[in-house]
């Protein structure tokens, strides 16, 4: 054993090394000596525990190999690019939605130089952050004012701080939701300082049942969108409109956490149903908060809009400060906001829509480039189809809806193997298992050139 200590290279000779020079060079010094002795570390280890060498420590040239093979690791980034083929498109594990072309380049413009995040270049004067995207808010939703902070959790959080802390929130039971990471009503209502309030039952709850909870205490009712589940059968639920007339009896606002929080009717692309913010709005909701990232088709953001007064007072809570957004992210919700402008222009410029609607024929063509590239790749122990799918928007938008799509199927018999290759992919593909096959869904897609390069490294 102590011989083989021995064979161990000291940290001095290999940084002598032509190779250990070069290494220096690139990666700089102290990273070199920390993987150096990393790895000695580790060769001590397992001459300890089984008497012998590990592979690298062969010579001075192996070990520095495994030296350089570490140090570039460690410069590569993680959160790679991986190909989505769930058929989930806003796929919140996978970054939910692609940025429209505009939005990408006020992002970069954004984190290259300085801009006007907080200055009136009219006025030439300090203004406020949300400024600009309060305006298109308003503009393409009706409401008098908005405010934008990091999620839409943080969104529904700093309304209940904001408006309700030490007072109590009135919610129906079946809209006491859990969206998943721990989003959970009860809980932020806890961490807002409000005090929960539930009526009603889980499938049904009256307008009666609001009415007959409001006292002294009470400082707003509440709606939420229920997002990732759907009660069906004998069921009732408050609409807005009513609840609305109910709260202006006692002078309480109602607010609205609606979740995906649409901007344009989906019917008019044959897309199911989802309630716009415009609508909400129009019945009169205080506020209505909603995601950047779902439906909207934009970044992560959680975006309020609604009366002035009340977005005043969330504007000037030190949660506001907490939970505000970067430059970065408001500068491409803003771009993504400006396609709205243009609703015409949408699909073709708003990847989510473009994604959506994509028809099955060129879904169908999509699927035999891949079909065609796979089997190339892949040897006679699968066989591949093309298959009718069916893909879901994702991310809480109605979760029971199929939108019709188009997939290869992979059959065969070590299909978990299979998977595991293609996770092992530089840019990872992602399908599902299902029905003992590999479906891979052309409509999550967000390159097809991209997919096709990467299937040619299988
Ligand atoms: C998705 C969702 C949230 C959380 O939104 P994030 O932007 O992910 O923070 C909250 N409420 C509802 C109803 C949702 O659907």
């Amino acid at each position: 054993m102590e011989k083989l200590f021995q064979q161990l290279p000291s940290v001095d000779k290999l940084l002598k090394t032509t190779q250990g020079q070069q290494l220096n060079e690139q990666f700089g010094h102290s990273a070199m000596v920390r993987v150096c002795r990393e790895l000695l570390q580790q060769a001590r280890q397992q001459i300890k525990f089984l008497q012998k060498l590990p592979h690298f420590c062969v010579d001075e040239q192996h070990f520095l190999q495994q030296v350089a093979v570490q140090l570039r690791d460690s410069q590569q980034v993680k959160i790679q690019v991986v190909h989505n083929l769930t058929g989930t498109v806003l796929h919140t594990n996978l970054g939910r939605a692609l940025w429209a072309e505009t939005a990408q380049q006020a992002g970069l413009n954004a984190m290259r130089n300085n801009v006007a995040l907080e200055y009136d270049l009219q006025a030439g004067q300090r203004s406020h952050r949300d400024n600009y995207i309060s305006e298109l808010l308003c503009q393409l939703t009706g409401a008098e004012a908005a405010c934008v902070v990091n999620n839409n959790a943080a969104a529904v959080l700093l309304m209940l701080a904001g408006l309700a802390k030490d007072k109590q929130v009135v919610i129906s039971r079946g809209e006491l939701i859990e969206i998943g990471g721990a989003f959970r009503i009860p809980d932020i209502m806890q961490q807002a300082g409000c005090y929960l309030r539930e009526v009603g039952t889980t499938n049904r709850t009256h307008l009666s049942d609001y009415a007959n909870a409001i006292n002294e205490d009470t400082a707003l009712l509440m709606k939420v969108h229920s997002s990732n589940y759907q009660i069906c059968g004998f069921t009732a639920a408050v609409a807005e409109q009513q609840l609305v007339a109910l709260a202006q009896q006692y002078a309480l606002p109602v607010i609205s956490d609606l979740g995906s929080g649409a901007l344009i009717d989906l019917r008019q692309y044959g897309l199911p149903y989802e309630p716009t913010v415009q609508e909400k709005i129009a019945q009169g909701v205080d506020l209505v908060s909603f995601s950047g990232d779902k439906l909207l088709g934009g970044v992560q953001a959680g975006i309020i809009v609604g009366k002035k007064a009340l977005i005043e007072r969330l504007q000037t809570h030190p949660l506001k400060r907490v939970l505000r957004c970067d430059k970065v992210i408001l500068a491409g919700l803003e771009a993504t906001l400006r396609l709205y402008l243009q609703p015409e222009k949408l699909l073709e410029k708003l990847p989510i829509l473009t994604k959506l609607t994509l028809s099955v024929s060129e879904l169908t063509a999509q699927a035999e480039q891949l079909k065609v590239r796979l089997e190339n790749k892949l040897n006679s122990d699968y066989s591949l189809q093309i298959k009718p799918s069916s893909a879901q928007i994702g991310s809480g938008s109605q979760p029971m809806a199929r939108i019709p799509s188009v997939a290869v199927t992979i059959q065969g018999q070590h299909l978990t193997h299979l998977m595991a290759r293609f996770k092992a992919l530089p840019e990872p593909i992602i399908g599902r298992l299902e029905q003992d096959k590999i479906w891979l869904d052309l409509r999550s897609v967000a390159d097809l050139q991209e997919l096709l390069k990467t299937v040619e490294k299988l």
